[in-house]
């Protein structure tokens, strides 16, 4: 846990933010700026900065993110039409929060 950084806070449960699927590894939550109809992010409660700080010990992490991502796109309803997951990797890449996240993004023609 990094106390200045959001998605811990969130992660946490320090935050009001709805948490629509929690394991002990990770929680899912929609992200406040929806670039889709569904947009959730899927958040490890590891503190790692990004996929260029994933370690060997990590591997479960990843993986488990994959699988919870499927799971969720079936349970939003958007499993048969399609989506898109992607990583944003440091500033180049587009990352804002240095907390690793896969969104999951859908639902344009559910
Ligand atoms: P990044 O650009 O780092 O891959 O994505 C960060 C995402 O987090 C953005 O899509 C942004 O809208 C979302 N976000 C930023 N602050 C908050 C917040 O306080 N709550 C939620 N639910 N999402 C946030
Ligand atoms: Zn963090």
């Amino acid at each position: 846990m990094n106390k200045k950084c959001l998605f811990c806070q969130i992660a946490n449960g320090e935050t009001s933010t709805e948490i629509l699927f929690e394991n002990d590894i990770l929680v899912v939550f929609k992200d406040i700026k929806p670039a889709a109809p569904v947009h959730l992010l899927i958040v490890p409660k590891k503190h790692i900065r990004s996929i260029n700080d994933l370690t060997e010990t990590d591997r479960s992490i990843l993986s488990e993110l994959l699988m919870t991502a499927r799971e969720m796109a079936g349970r939003q309803g958007i499993a048969e039409s399609g989506y898109r997951l992607f990583f944003n990797v440091e500033r180049g890449g587009g990352q804002l929060i240095f907390h690793l996240h896969l969104h999951l993004i859908g639902g344009w023609q559910k």
